[in-house]
Parts: C-alpha cells; sequence; structure tokens
C-alpha cells in the first residue's frame, strides 16, 4: 500500500470551503463516574460550550466498529469491558477507572470520532479535526484499562490511518501532563509510529524516561520536573520534539490533547499557560504544513479544571482553525 496518493488540500479547496471539523456525541456524556472524579461529565460540557461560538464543521461521531478497537486490543479486552458493563451504578476496574451503563456507548463513541477523523482528514473533507470525546484513551493498554481511559483511542486511529488507509508514516504526539503509557505500549513494536510524548516526571502512571525508546528507535520520551514552566517546555519541545517530527516526515500527525499540564490543574505540578497550549499547537500546524500538507487530528485526553481545561481547549482549537485557513 506504500505510495498511496492523498487528495492535495489545494485541490479540495478550490471547489469548497473547508473547515477544521469539530467531532463529538451526547453519548460520551452518558460515561458517568463517581461524586468527586476529576473526570467528569462537566469537563466535556465546558469544552463543548467553549467552541460554541467557533466556526467548525460540526460531526456526529460514529460509533467504532469491533475492528476498529481490535487494531489494538485483543477481544478478550472487549469483553472484559462488556461482562463488566453495570446494569447500574458503577463497576470499578482499578483504583481510579469506573464505568456506568453508558460507558461502553461513549468509548464507542470516543474511538469512532478518531477514526473518523482521520477518514475525513485523510479523505479530504477536513483539512484538520478536533475529537472532543470522553473517555480519554492514552492510558489503555493492550489489555488493561487504567487512567480512566477504556480504548488507546490515538493509537487506533494511527492504525486505521496506517493499516487501512495504507500510510507508511504516522506521528502520536501526546502533551498531556501524565505519560501516555497506553500509546506507546500500543504503538511500542510498529516502526510506521512515531510516538512523541511530554509528561511531568515523577509522577503518575509512572512511565516516559528518557531511556524508553521504542522497538524501533520509534518512542521518544521528554520527561519534565514538577514546575516545569512555558518557556522551559518550549525550549524542550523546540530542541527534542520538532526536529525528529520533521525528519520523520509523518503523513499525518495525531494529537493527545490533554490540557492538565495548566497551571491550575489540580492532578500535577506543571504551569504551563493557556497560551502555550496555542503555541505548541501552532508549532505543530505548522510541521504538519510542511511534512503532510496540514494533516492533523486531534483529540481530547486530560484536564481537571474546568476553566483552564475549556480555556485552553478552545485555544487549541482556534489555532487548528488558523492552520486551516
Ligand atoms: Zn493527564
Amino acid at each position: 500500500m506504500y505510495g498511496i496518493r492523498l487528495p492535495p488540500r489545494s485541490g479540495i479547496a478550490s471547489v469548497q470551503i473547508m473547515k477544521t471539523a469539530l467531532l463529538t456525541h451526547a453519548d460520551c456524556l452518558s460515561h458517568v463516574t463517581p461524586t468527586g472524579h476529576p473526570e467528569r461529565v462537566a469537563r466535556l460540557e465546558h469544552v463543548l460550550h467553549a467552541l460554541e461560538p467557533l466556526d467548525l464543521t460540526r460531526v456526529t461521531a460514529p460509533l467504532a466498529a469491533e475492528d476498529d478497537i481490535l487494531r489494538v486490543h485483543p477481544k478478550s479486552h472487549l469483553e472484559e469491558l462488556r461482562r463488566t458493563l453495570p446494569a447500574d451504578g458503577y463497576y470499578q476496574i482499578d483504583g481510579d477507572t469506573f464505568t456506568s451503563p453508558g460507558s461502553l456507548d461513549a468509548a464507542f463513541r470516543a474511538a469512532g470520532a478518531c477514526v473518523k477523523a482521520v477518514d475525513m482528514v485523510l479523505g479530504g473533507e477536513a483539512p484538520n479535526a478536533f475529537c472532543a470525546i470522553r473517555p480519554p484513551g492514552h492510558h489503555a493498554e493492550t489489555d488493561t484499562a487504567m487512567g480512566f481511559c477504556l480504548f488507546g483511542n490515538a493509537a487506533l486511529a494511527a492504525k486505521h490511518a496506517l493499516d487501512h488507509h495504507g500510510l507508511s508514516r504516522v506521528a502520536v504526539v501526546d502533551f498531556d501532563v501524565h505519560h501516555g503509557n497506553g500509546t506507546q505500549d500500543l504503538l511500542w513494536d510498529d516502526a510506521r509510529a512515531l510516538t512523541i510524548t511530554s509528561q511531568q516526571m515523577p509522577l503518575w502512571p509512572g512511565t516516559g524516561r528518557a531511556d524508553e525508546t521504542g522497538v524501533h528507535g520509534n518512542v521518544l520520551n521528554i520527561p519534565l520536573g514538577p514546575d516545569t514552566g512555558g518557556a522551559e517546555m518550549r525550549s524542550a519541545w523546540r530542541d527534542q520534539a520538532f526536529p525528529r517530527l520533521r525528519s520523520f516526515r509523518p503523513e499525518l500527525i495525531i494529537i493527545s490533547a490533554g490540557f492538565d499540564a495548566h497551571q491550575d490543574d489540580p492532578l500535577a505540578q506543571l504551569n504551563w499557560s493557556t497560551e502555550d497550549f496555542a503555541w505548541i499547537t501552532a508549532e505543530l500546524c505548522k510541521i504538519a504544513d510542511e511534512v503532510c500538507d496540514g494533516r492533523v487530528v486531534s483529540t481530547l485526553e486530560g484536564g481537571y479544571d474546568l476553566t483552564a481545561l475549556a480555556a485552553s481547549a478552545k485555544a487549541h482549537v482556534e489555532e487548528l482553525i488558523k492552520a486551516a485557513t
């Protein structure tokens, strides 16, 4: 499948104006967590409210096909989630990961949004896309739901682009404050996928050291000490991540967009500002313009201060819109 021709954006733009796509579904609000849990319904409500005034192509996220999930997870993982799904109340998977009756519908919509976003961006229907979804995905390992995550949304989107669309190189870029251990696990031995992730260290889940580099040297971990601010973060990404991303020349960039590195976030101790999230998004879009005709699919991961989350997600999507025009 190497050598697949992707439609150039300029050719499509001559016949219609394309906008950044926003993919979401009300089912993502039906994944309910116990009172006081940080990964709560209000997160997505705040993000969607903040995005309301923006000029976007609004897309109803489909349910993922089972095959989309099975590209990265064994059938047993899916069966276990189905078997334990509660008829009411909650099922506790681990210390902080729960399912409620609506969780699997939400998880299938979250994964389906990411797959559909890849289809739209690779098919020339949108220059770039943001998936406003929950549950998040980057902590879900091959056969383990964890860290509020059930399916590896970013990784399964990458595999969909590689296996279904026949791409040769896809990058997953993760700036959530927590290490994307799940994405790393799911893409660890795939030379076609470059994973670049910065995270606070030490911090849960404890992985993400610089010497974790993947089977083919296809993983770049950038640990950041507690209290790292915007200037330090920017130079780390400028010095390490961006040159690596440019030399890999991905045909698609997938962003795991977590906003919990924000200085107001209650779960971690990095000191990024809303402007820092705009900056990193603009830089990633600039690289995407250079190497892959601007193709970016971004998906929501963490972010637990509702005000900071909404403002940062809005700043992120505004940069996607700027890059698309
Ligand atoms: Zn996080």
